[in-house]
């Protein structure tokens, strides 16, 4: 027997139909369908993030697995607190004989050295030569005697670096050095090479308050806010200003991020005048924008030791740079490049 003609006709069309729909889907399933992948980790003592657009999701985890672990290694090498890390052990031995570094290592004093000449010595990664005795977490700092005793440790023109053959010899016997001032912004340029060596066109690095843009959002520039220094909530939406960027980087220097107070109410934080040894007074947040994010996380701490005047000539003076000072009666001061015309 056969079935009606009618019937076999509707079967054939939801056949049809089905067929279509199989299709259809496997379509969707196979498309390469780009999109943000993202992720935040506890590194360096902050949170770093990455921010990526892709449109191969197990290659972006792979691109992100690749920054999370440079900015590892990055953090293992330099941390003064890793009892084993090449920082700990220049600190250990540089003040009593030359000691071997490597060409990143090199780079980066070389590039502090720098940033110490244009700033006159208000960026200098000899202030751990004292910074060290300072404790935020456990509310500590040194005492006047101690302060006076260090100070003539902390000076740049007596880090002896020989680059030709690698070197470096502190030139007192109580010198120390730190890099906190420029290595976030360092890894997070690393971050973005890794990045544009996969392919990455669009992306964003941060790490705590150091930041760089790769492209744009698809479109549209990315929202970068500078924090309310004096926030009381801990809401991470309280800003002062919102900038829309691309392709640029942006750092932040805070006297909000470690400190304490002491028993004079006085905020004790960490950005250390290099002159006084005791914390820069007069700013209480910078923001720096500029071509890489090495650069823009050493000038912001500069700036923050330098004050309003000196800041922001030093600024001004930078073709490629720019700055958003608040001060500590909370005004803002904006570098000549962020000013609107009269
Ligand atoms: P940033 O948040 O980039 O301004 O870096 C602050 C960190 O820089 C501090 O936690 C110290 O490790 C380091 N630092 C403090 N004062 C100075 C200074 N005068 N020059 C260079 N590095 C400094
Ligand atoms: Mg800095």
């Amino acid at each position: 027997m056969t079935a009606p003609t009618g019937l076999s006709g509707r079967w054939g069309v939801k056949r049809l139909r089905a067929g279509l729909l199989m299709v259809l889907l496997l379509l969707c399933c196979t498309q390469v369908r780009a999109e943000w992948f993202s992720e935040t980790r506890a590194i360096m003592g902050t949170d770093v993030r990455v921010t990526l657009w892709h449109d191969r999701p197990e290659q972006a985890q792979q691109a992100i697995r690749a920054v999370m672990a440079e900015m590892q290694r990055i953090d293992d090498t330099y941390s003064p607190y890793r009892e084993h890390s090449d920082l700990a052990r220049i600190n250990a031995q540089a003040a009593h004989q030359s000691m071997p570094l490597s060409p990143e290592f090199v780079h980066l004093v070389k590039r502090s050295l720098h940033f110490s000449a244009l700033s006159g010595g208000a960026f200098d990664i000899t202030f751990a030569s004292l910074g060290w005795h300072y404790d935020y977490r456990a509310g500590q700092q040194p005492d006047t005697d101690r302060q006076q005793a260090l100070l003539p440790a902390i000076n740049y023109r007596l880090l002896n670096l020989d680059e030709a053959q690698g070197q470096l010899r502190f030139g007192h016997p109580d010198m120390r050095i730190d890099l906190g001032a420029i290595a976030k912004g360092y890894a997070v340029d690393r971050s973005i090479d890794i990045l544009q060596r996969l392919g990455i066109r669009h992306a964003s690095v941060s790490a705590g308050g150091d930041s760089r843009l790769l492209g744009d959002r698809m479109g549209r520039p990315w929202l970068i806010g500078i924090k309310n220094p004096r926030q009381s909530s801990a809401d991470a939406r309280d800003v002062v200003l919102t900038m829309p960027l691309s392709d640029l980087a942006i750092s932040t220097s805070g006297d909000y991020e470690r400190y304490f107070m002491d028993d004079q109410g006085q905020r004790v934080h960490h950005i250390l005048n290099p002159r006084t040894g005791r914390p820069a007074e007069e700013l209480i947040s910078v923001t720096v924008l500029g071509p890489v994010a090495t650069d823009t996380d050493a000038v912001s701490t500069a700036v923050f030791v330098l004050g309003v005047a000196r800041g922001l000539a030093l600024l001004n003076s930078l073709p490629d740079f720019d700055g958003v000072l608040i001060d500590k009666q909370g005004v803002v001061h904006y570098s000549a490049g962020l000013q609107t015309p009269d």
